[in-house]
């Protein structure tokens, strides 16, 4: 297949739904964890739960960005926002996500702190050169996909001279992440639908440990419906043929070494952070980066001396299990009533990627109970 169209066709999809309801064992319950929400966006878009039969059942993972920073970081971003002279860029999605007291850095904007919404990391540049005389800091969040543009950020920073530029970087990993999920109790799993954009930087084998040390199958997956319907099917077959192993629908674009000039990039820039706090799962050791040594000038938190921030969650909010796969958003008590897209209590509402957002989208609102 080589067009889009061609991974959405209705009747190839019927086709494979029908192979995985001939394949799954009645007698058996498969429990698959999609990590990236981009598929649980797909899952809910184009309807593939409703393909599936009633014993392989979808869990959505932690692989949102916004959905698995913690309260405190958002309060660390909002209080250098607030930082005389600085102006504050990101994403247009991490600017709704409240932190404690419901304070995002929307509402540091109409308080007067200059916030900016950014595209890319270049926008965040341009804002730089723009204003000589003042700080511009990039908060920058994301997954191994967006890492690369942040080191080239800065690399272009150090190379233009822009020294009022800084990262407040909160980078985070996959693999450990999965580690982690793994590592729940009561959270059982059959094998991961493994992230796509994620993958065409790291590579197959860097989930090489999931069947190694847990014994769980993934298949790494594109975005498209027949890519889903494609992983789910062949999640199905190693579980049924008791084979636990990192296979790879998504060919066309993720090799098993991933973008080696990118993640060169990477390495140039940050380092393996000790440790770090996500959403949900807690601290993560090795699970974040950090800028290296030779780059800590251009280092938001300690340019701005910025003081770790730990914070609860709302207490009615229930991301934390969500993002655990130990409920689904309907579960959660608010959901669809005190919390919706336009009155996000929790970020998997905000996000574009969040699970909550996916079912309110999608209309799982409409059988709430
Ligand atoms: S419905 Fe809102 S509060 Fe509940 S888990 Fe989802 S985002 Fe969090």
């Amino acid at each position: 297949m080589k067009y889009i169209d061609e991974y959405r066709n209705g009747a190839v999809a019927q086709a494979v739904a029908a192979q995985i309801q001939k394949e799954a064992t009645p007698a058996r319950h498969y429990r698959f964890m999609e990590f990236c929400g981009g598929h649980t966006h797909a899952i809910f878009r184009y309807g593939i739960e409703t393909l599936l039969p009633s014993n392989v059942e979808m869990v959505h993972g932690p692989g949102c960005p916004v959905c698995v920073l913690p309260i405190g970081r958002v309060d660390m971003a909002v209080q250098l926002a607030q930082k005389p002279g600085v102006i504050l860029a990101s994403y247009a999605d991490m600017l709704r996500v409240p932190g404690s007291g419901k304070v995002s850095l929307l509402t540091a904007k109409a308080r007067g702190a200059d916030v900016r919404m950014v595209y890319s990391t270049l926008d965040a540049l341009e804002i730089a050169r723009q204003n000589p005389n003042r700080q511009v800091a990039f908060f920058a969040i994301g997954f191994e996909t967006t890492t690369p543009m942040s080191a080239s950020a800065l690399l272009q920073a150090q190379a233009q001279g822009l020294t009022n530029f800084s990262l407040f970087c909160n980078h985070v990993m996959t693999p450990p992440a999965m580690r982690a999920i793994l590592g729940i109790e009561g959270v059982p799993l059959d094998g991961f639908v493994g992230p796509s954009h994620v993958s065409t930087i790291i590579g197959t084998r860097a989930y090489r440990f999931v069947p190694d040390a847990f014994g769980k199958p993934v298949v790494i997956s594109g975005f498209e419906p027949l890519d889903v319907l494609q992983a789910i099917l062949m999640l199905v077959r190693q579980v049924n043929s008791g084979r636990a192993e990192v296979e790879n629908e998504f060919a066309r674009a993720v090799g098993e070494e991933g973008n080696v000039k990118a993640q060169t990039v990477i390495d140039r820039v940050f380092q393996v952070r000790d440790r770090f706090e996500w959403r949900g799962l807690g601290a993560i050791p090795s699970s974040a980066l950090e800028l290296r040594p030779e780059w800590h000038d251009w280092d938001a938190e300690r340019r701005f001396d910025l003081e770790p921030i730990v914070a609860s969650d709302h207490p009615a909010c229930q991301c934390a299990s969500v993002l655990r796969g130990q409920i689904k958003p309907q579960d959660c008590k608010v959901f669809a009533t005190a919390c919706t897209p336009e009155t996000p209590l929790g970020s998997c509402m905000v996000s574009s990627e969040g699970a909550c957002a996916a079912y309110y989208r999608y209309g799982r609102h409409q059988s709430a109970g």
